[in-house]
């Protein structure tokens, strides 16, 4: 049945930002597609939820590439400290770990997602919004449940990575009709498809390799797929991944002389795995040309080859398909287009754009729920106090 309802305040989605600010701004009504809010959530940090990371603004924002002087403001206005502290105030304690990331004590996201729920104003489930546009001085949102109409609109739908949760990239959709310029998005905190995979290798993972992603380095643990590769390091260097892009390895960093001088009459496979403290199954995958052959047995030519492989593996990469598992989207609403200090927009007035349907993406390690909180926060100061 068709009903139309006014509030002043509508946010669409009930995901991380849009739970956070209604919290904050209880005169708002936010309209959910699923039938319960913070489905992503649940599934953030292996149930664990990493909500945010201990560190001062100043540094929280050197973990948001290309992005810190966008969302500094946000972070300093809200950071760890004050994330943390406005769940205490909601009576959910939290933990550090050793690495710096914060969950709550519990280790349980129902704990966080029922902190947010239990302190939100309404929120209409099963509410599909479909279109948006501005008619005069108000908006119109078109749903399957109705029309409803606003002064002001907050966008919190969330990017299009992980869409079985409901971020469907919907909220692009409404932005580019509400004037604004999308990003293209792209997966990103994901594994890497390799052209070159070592299937025989899935499950097999190293504590720390270096790693160069058309020129961007890094250095990290790194776990075989089928396809590919995974873990953090690869997961942080993957949103630089395009169509043509390649992964360089540096498994050990071993030169031909070393493999000289370990023992002739060893399988030169077993020699370079004991040495180098490698899997025996890796080595082989990546040497299969050397197999058969003893250490006295390689020629100059295999010794070479030896030495590359395990220096410097190559391979073209891509993200392609990604986007189903993806922890984050690359891309999004052009940040522009939005101010840094209230995420309102700067071409339609009366609409905010927070967490993730903005193009910020961040690192491994709280970083982007953080981001969908603190830009909650500060949408919602602006219009509380307007
Ligand atoms: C597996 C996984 C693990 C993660 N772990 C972490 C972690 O430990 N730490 C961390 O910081 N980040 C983590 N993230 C990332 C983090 O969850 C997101 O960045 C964050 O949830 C973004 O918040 P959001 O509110 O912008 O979007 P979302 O949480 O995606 O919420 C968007 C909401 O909008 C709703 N919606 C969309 N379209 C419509 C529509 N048309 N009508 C009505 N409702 C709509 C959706 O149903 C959804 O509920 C993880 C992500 C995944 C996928």
């Amino acid at each position: 049945m068709l009903r139309s309802r006014h509030s002043r305040v509508i946010c669409i989605g009930a995901g991380a930002a849009g739970l956070y600010f209604s919290t904050l701004c209880h005169e708002a009504l936010v309209l959910e597609r699923n039938d319960r809010p913070g489905r992503k959530l649940l599934i953030t940090g292996g149930g664990g939820c990493n909500f945010t990371h201990d560190l001062p603004p100043s540094e929280l924002s050197l973990h948001y590439p290309d992005r810190r002087t966008f969302v500094s403001p946000a972070l300093h206005a809200h950071g760890a400290d004050a994330i943390r502290a406005r769940f205490r105030s909601l009576s959910l304690e939290s933990i550090v770990t050793e690495d710096g990331k914060v969950f709550p004590r519990s280790r349980d996201a129902h704990d966080v997602l029922y902190a947010l729920e239990k302190a939100s104003g309404t929120i209409v489930t099963g509410c599909h919004v479909e279109e948006v546009h501005r008619k005069d001085d108000h908006f119109v949102i078109g749903t399957d449940m109705g029309l409803f109409t606003s002064d002001t609109l907050i966008i919190a739908t969330g990017g299009l990575s992980y869409p079985a949760t409901g971020s469907t990239g919907d909220g692009f959709a409404f932005a580019r009709s509400l004037g604004h310029t999308v990003v293209p998005p792209r997966p990103a905190l994901c594994r890497l498809e390799l052209e070159s995979a070592l299937p025989e290798c899935e499950g097999i993972s190293l504590d720390e390799v270096r790693l160069v992603l058309d020129g961007h380095k890094t250095r990290g643990p790194i776990l075989f797929t089928r396809t590919g590769v995974s873990g953090p390091a690869v997961m942080n260097l993957s949103r630089y991944a395009t169509g043509d892009s390649v992964l360089r390895i540096c498994f050990r960093d071993v030169d031909e002389a070393a493999i000289r001088s370990l023992e002739a009459r060893r399988k030169a496979v077993n020699a370079m795995a004991s040495a180098l403290s490698l899997p025996d199954r890796l080595v082989r995958a990546l040497l299969p040309s050397v197999v058969d052959k003893t250490i006295a047995q390689l020629t100059k030519e295999d010794m070479k080859t030896c030495a590359r492989m395990l220096r410097d593996f190559s391979s073209p990469c891509s993200t392609s398909g990604c986007m189903k598992t993806a922890t984050v989207t690359r891309g999004g609403v052009c940040v522009d287009e939005v101010d840094r200090r209230t995420f309102a927009s700067r071409l339609c007035p009366g609409l905010n754009i927070i967490g993730e349907a903005l193009d910020v993406d961040g690192e491994c390690g709280g970083y982007n729920l953080t981001f969908a909180f603190a830009s909650a926060y500060a949408a919602a100061k602006a219009i509380v106090s307007r």
